[in-house]
């Protein structure tokens, strides 16, 4: 395998479709179009061109559709390209695809391969050849599986590369500081005016404010990613999967009257206000009766201990049980909103006297009420009081280590400042913040890393 080879997957989602898309990418691109197309043609760059799609080997009629080619290095990989439109047919697409690699046979003057591409290949070659900062690669994958608007949009702004921007931006300042503090020990009569120790303190302190900034943005870029993950708990019959399906929009629990229906933990997504949402719907919290609801119970437990957000059902219309209060006892407030259900039915009690300070919101799963305060209440807890403005905000794990790393060498380079070292001891760290930073963009980067981050994504990408 060489990354010379030309490599060919399906570019669009497997299944049934109006169409597909057939992905080439390598120096043999041309000699596959040349080998497939029927009749033979040149093919401008950047030009549709209707054909029809033949077997190279049989000259079988595979299909027909539109092909675009790209000249490298003007493409996404930055290679030969080529784009093959056809009809959404797995079947169809898989003979296109076997149809391209067949040309692989074929005499050649090329010694590399044509073969299918690796999970993230395309992209990889974006990324060696200049097209795609690492973070901008990673953006791609986040953009393609995003689970609501804000989402996609955090990916389309680090794709379009303000990420890059942030750090480039970050990268300068350290430069400027480590010029300034390089200068104070070579060049000590040179006319570059080194700074003075205030004033170098100062600028390493605005960049570390300005990384502070960016890695608590991950508070939030981190639920953009990964989804806010809701734990609807209580006991059995107070509405958790009548909760559910409503907040889902649809019947996806089983509701009955009789308590310990759902003996298991069931997991959807939704959008709430733009916040990718993973709710989960629990067994009810009781005295186990069987091993089988021994182990939902278990779950519940598991699910409610690492959840983003509990939500904690109550029955208004009854009176607070002895189970009740057992879960408002051990509920953590700083994750638990109360959800007192059934306020369409006579009030039990007063729901002022539950003595939590966890947010309470009176709902009613079936008739709808309060559901839209209770959503934006959830939406609430991703992004805080308001939404986030437009600034930059970190969704990766491995973007935030990187910050994390950098914030703590810039401390320990403004620490011997401080504490008066010479420059030289101070600027280690600073080369260290500075190597940090190069990590997110990819300037730096061990080819294992690449590998780990190239290998989550799927085939055609
Ligand atoms: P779970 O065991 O906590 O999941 O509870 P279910 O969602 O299965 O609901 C138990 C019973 O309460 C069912 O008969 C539901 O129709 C009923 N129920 C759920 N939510 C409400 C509500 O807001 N108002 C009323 N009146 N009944 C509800």
């Amino acid at each position: 395998m060489s990354d010379l080879d030309t490599i060919v997957a399906l570019a669009t989602a497997p299944g049934e479709a109006a169409l597909g898309i057939v992905r080439l990418s390598g120096p043999r691109t041309n000699e596959v179009m040349a080998a497939l197309l029927h009749p033979t043609r040149a093919l401008v760059p950047r030009t549709a061109t209707f054909a029809q799609f033949r077997h190279p080997a049989t000259g079988g009629l595979l299909d027909e559709g539109v092909v675009t080619v790209y000249a490298r290095p003007h493409s996404y990989t930055g290679e030969d390209l080529a784009e093959i439109s056809a009809h959404g047919n797995p079947i169809v697409l898989a003979a296109i695809v076997e149809a391209c690699l067949a040309c692989d046979a074929r005499k050649s003057s090329s010694e590399f391969q044509i073969r299918p591409a690796q999970p993230g290949e395309f992209t990889l070659r974006a990324y060696l050849n200049g097209k795609l900062t690492l973070d901008q690669a990673e953006a791609v994958a986040d953009l393609i599986v995003a689970k609501t608007d804000l989402a996609a949009r955090a990916a389309l702004d680090q794709l379009c590369g303000r990420l890059g921007n942030e750090v480039h931006a970050l990268q300068t300042g350290l430069v400027q500081l480590m010029t300034h503090l390089e200068a104070s020990l070579d060049f000590p009569d040179d006319e570059l005016e080194p700074w003075t120790l205030s004033e170098q303190l100062a600028a390493g302190l605005v960049t570390l404010e300005h990384l502070n900034t960016l890695r608590a943005s991950y508070d939030h870029g981190r639920l953009l990613r990964d989804g806010l993950h809701v734990v609807i708990a209580g006991r059995p019959n107070v509405g958790k999967s009548s909760l559910l399906n409503a907040l889902l929009r649809r019947d996806r629990a089983i509701v009955t009257p009789m308590p310990g229906t759902t003996r298991d933990t069931l997991e959807e997504w939704t959008n709430l206000r733009g916040v990718p949402v993973r709710l989960t719907d629990t067994a009810g919290l009781r005295a186990a009766s069987d091993e089988v609801e021994r182990l939902g119970l278990d779950r519940a437990r598991a699910a409610i201990n690492a959840a983003d957000l509990v939500l904690l059902v109550l029955d208004g219309s009854q009176p607070l049980s002895e189970e009740d209060e057992g879960l408002l006892q051990t509920a953590d407030p700083m994750r638990t909103i109360i959800a007192v259900n059934k306020c369409d039915l006579p009030r039990a009690g007063d729901s002022s006297l539950i003595p939590h300070p966890s947010s309470l919101i009176e709902i009613s799963a079936l008739t709808g009420l309060g559901l839209d305060q209770l959503e934006t209440a959830i939406a609430k807890r991703a992004v805080g009081p308001t939404a986030p403005g437009h600034e930059v905000t970190i969704t990766r794990l491995r973007h935030k280590e990187a910050l994390d790393r950098a914030a703590e060498a810039l401390t320990l380079t403004l620490q011997a400042l401080e504490d008066g070292l010479p420059a030289d001891v101070a600027t280690i760290p600073l080369r260290d913040c500075l190597h940090a930073l190069g990590e997110i963009t990819g300037e730096k980067l061990v080819e294992q890393a690449l590998h780990a981050i190239f290998s989550e994504f799927c085939i055609g990408k």
